[in-house]
């Protein structure tokens, strides 16, 4: 299976919560996307890894994902070790993506932060050709980061206003998280509900490029224009 574009991330859902209208968008355009979930989520306050695995399969059927697995780390321990680095960076070779969707690098979560580490990582390890590791070698050509909700400077927004009621739809997918039971409004942040949140930023980062719903991304480079007059913006 080769894939156009690879999110990796630490528990089943953060990929739906973070950047999941955007996957749902690349897929109507016709690529191929995949997940890569490090965990399986055993530590959350409620739903079993069984449980957690059922909803994560249904939400990649409402996103269109063609490719979701999980490396089945530790949830709550995700450690930057050579290790993990390279059986991502096995996957990485497997599935050979162009785009890799990582975490933002300012995380609440340990286990965020360490799958943002362990994903540039393997990323790099995975096109090394004198690397000992399964596989021809492949260095994807664009990491970019998804929004983990903080107040910094994004890089660009993607329009989700078409995707963000299958967006919705795949975090309500997560029935052993976000049912209608008092417990499932402490899961995300304390006293929020998710669904509400979710609309709520995505309003707010649609309402700064002007459409309903967006996401937000950061990258690392500059980036170079040959012809300013030709960028997709409009200043006045
Ligand atoms: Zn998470």
């Amino acid at each position: 299976m080769r894939l156009d574009v690879l999110a990796i991330a630490a528990h089943r859902d953060d990929v739906e919560i973070t950047c999941g209208g955007t996957i749902i968008k690349l897929v109507d355009k016709g690529k191929k996307a995949g997940i890569l979930d490090l965990t399986q989520g055993e530590m959350g306050t409620k739903g079993t890894a069984e449980e957690r695995a059922r909803d994560a399969a249904r939400a990649a059927e409402i996103m269109g994902v063609a490719w979701r697995e999980n490396l089945e780390l530790p949830d709550s321990a995700v450690e930057v070790t050579r290790e993990n680095k390279l059986q991502i960076a096995r996957v990485i070779r497997q599935v050979r993506p162009e785009l890799v969707i990582l975490p933002f690098w300012i995380q609440r979560h340990p286990d965020h932060l360490y799958a943002m580490q362990l994903g540039y990582d393997a990323c790099f390890l995975a096109g090394l050709k004198k690397l000992e590791l399964d596989g021809e070698p492949h260095r994807p050509r664009k990491i970019i980061y998804a929004s983990s909700f903080r107040d910094v400077a994004h890089s660009f927004f993607v329009d989700i206003t078409g995707q963000m009621e299958r967006k919705l739809a795949a975090v309500r997918a997560y029935k052993s998280q976000f049912d209608s039971t008092p417990e499932s409004k402490m899961i995300y942040k304390p006293g929020v509900d998710i669904f509400e949140y979710m609309t709520i930023t995505a309003a707010f980062y649609g309402h700064k490029v002007n459409v309903k719903y967006a996401e937000a991304f950061a990258i690392k480079e500059n980036i170079l224009i040959d012809d300013p007059a030709d960028m997709p913006v409009r200043s006045i």
